[in-house]
Formats: structure tokens, C-alpha cells, sequence
């Protein structure tokens, strides 16, 4: 495979996926509502050994459902959301995948926290949905 790219919207902070991530998640989470200014997060997730980043992040910690930290890390420029380092799976990250040059081919296998989805939203066909997390 060719190593996917990404990068906040003013090009302070790149990064290479030096592998294919598997399909995605769509979050309907009201912390990812917040930080992305939209109805949703769409997740991909790569192990940290995979995840080479240029340029520097800010970090806001905010907590899951679990107690733990979600840090959530962000062009401190422009503001956009880069990755999601979250301490109960430590040798992995999470990707804001809007944050890729090129979306093509990546697909969504499940959707999370569907009790806040806004109610005019179709589910997305062929993707497992939970109420909460999964
Ligand atoms: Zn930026």
C-alpha cells in the first residue's frame, strides 16, 4: 500500500499512516460534537508504531466514559483535531480521519453513541450500530 497523509487546515502539524488503518468509526458523542464543531467524528484507528507526526500538537485531556484521559490533540494554530490518544489503549491512536488528504476507500464499520445522533441522520448502510460505546 502507499502510506496515507494528513495534516491540520493551515499545515502546522502532517503526519504519514505507515499502515492501512481498518474501517472506521463514526462517533456521535457529545465530546466529539464539541471539539469538532459537527454532528460527528469519523475514527480510524493505527498502532502508535505506525503513526509518524511533523509539526507540534496541543493537548486537551478530557476523560471517557471509563474515568480515563482522552487526550485530544489539535493544531494549536488553527485549531483543527489531529488524534486521540486515549490511556486505556496505549499502543494505539486514534485519527481523526476528516484530518486525511485523501478519504478514498476508507469505509465506516460502526457507529457509536447512536442515543445522541441528531434524530434526521440515516444510519449508514452496512455498519454496526451501538447506543453507546461499543
Ligand atoms: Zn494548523
Amino acid at each position: 500500500m502507499t502510506d496515507r497523509e494528513g495534516g491540520c487546515l493551515c499545515g502546522a502539524v502532517r503526519y504519514t499512516l505507515k499502515a492501512e488503518p481498518r474501517p472506521g468509526v463514526v462517533c456521535h458523542c457529545t465530546h466529539c460534537r464539541r471539539q469538532s464543531g459537527s454532528l460527528f467524528s469519523f475514527n480510524i484507528v493505527v498502532r502508535e508504531s505506525d503513526y509518524e507526526q511533523r509539526g507540534e500538537t496541543k493537548v486537551f485531556v478530557d476523560s471517557g466514559d471509563s474515568g480515563q484521559p482522552v487526550n485530544r490533540h489539535f493544531c494549536g494554530h488553527c485549531g483543527a483535531p489531529i488524534l486521540v490518544r486515549i490511556a486505556a489503549a496505549p499502543r494505539h491512536v486514534v485519527i481523526k480521519a476528516g484530518s486525511l488528504d485523501d478519504i478514498g476507500g476508507l469505509t465506516a464499520a460502526t457507529e457509536i453513541y447512536c442515543d445522541h445522533a441528531a434524530d434526521w441522520l440515516t444510519p449508514i448502510a452496512g455498519a454496526a450500530r451501538f447506543a453507546q460505546n461499543q
